[in-house]
């Protein structure tokens, strides 16, 4: 516990953006495209926005938008070290295929997980402990030189992920959802056009993927992320707003 502390308060939290600002940016694109808000807010954040990747099921599409127009946007990836390899080979082969330049890793502070997950079974009993750990702070400490970030969220995933807002307020930080009123078609469209290539486990009936002890298959007609944390009441690891401690 110590060290987790250590950890989560050397990380400077200044907030940069207010609801009001949120409320500006959401009108300013209220009736932009999806490729015209990407070109637009990476303009006006220069330097201060970072995308953030779990290089699953639908990463490509949000990383091909992004990299059709700056491909040394900073791309971050935590590996919590709990991944599928075939993640980790997914992400290196979009990576390369898209030409990103700017890939930075994230992994959970080793002190940290010596003392809190010291048998690296902490998902099997607290899956939102072993959250924190492994994604939360780890995306924190990415983000802190950063006062904004996209996310590749969409708003058909999940019960939770309805009414997805463009642009929301993160601990200060802007974040921006590009994605959040795309469908699967669409997605899957976007795939086809550009020739994207697909996350190996999809065809093994993953639709949702995350870390391995976590993520299940779904069956046609299932919630997409309903594969993800089965059987516990927890739907979001934590990064998008859920409360819990440290509140990715
Ligand atoms: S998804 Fe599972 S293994 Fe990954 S950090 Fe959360 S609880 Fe741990």
């Amino acid at each position: 516990m110590v060290e987790a502390a250590r950890v989560l308060d050397v990380i400077d939290l200044v907030p940069t953006f207010n609801s009001d600002d949120v409320a500006g940016y959401a009108a300013r694109y209220a009736d932009a495209s999806t490729a015209e808000l990407v070109a637009g807010v990476l303009a006006d954040l220069e330097g201060r926005v970072a995308a953030v990747s779990s290089f699953g099921a639908e990463s490509a599409v949000l990383l091909h938008l992004i990299a059709a127009i700056d491909k040394a946007i900073p791309v971050v990836f935590v590996n919590t070290q709990k991944m599928f390899g075939e993640t980790l080979a997914y992400r290196d082969e979009l990576a390369e295929r898209l030409g990103l330049t700017d890939l930075r890793v994230h992994r959970p502070d080793p002190f940290t997980l010596a003392a809190r997950d010291a048998t690296s079974l902490r998902w099997s009993f607290d899956p939102d402990g072993c959250c924190a750990i492994r994604k939360v702070e780890p995306l924190r400490r990415a983000l802190a030189p950063f006062d904004a970030w996209l996310s590749g969220r969409k708003g058909f995933q999940g019960a939770t992920r309805t009414a997805l807002p463009r642009f929301e307020l993160d601990e200060g930080r802007l974040k921006i959802n590009p994605l959040a009123d795309w469908d699967k078609g669409r997605l899957d469209n976007y795939f086809a056009q550009h020739d994207l290539p697909r996350h190996p486990l999809e065809r093994h009936g993953f639709a949702s993927i995350g870390c391995m002890p976590c993520t299940s298959t779904v069956s046609p007609g299932e919630d997409p992320r309903a594969g993800r944390w089965r059987g516990w009441d927890k739907t979001e690891c934590g990064i998008h707003g859920e409360a819990h401690d440290p509140a990715f």
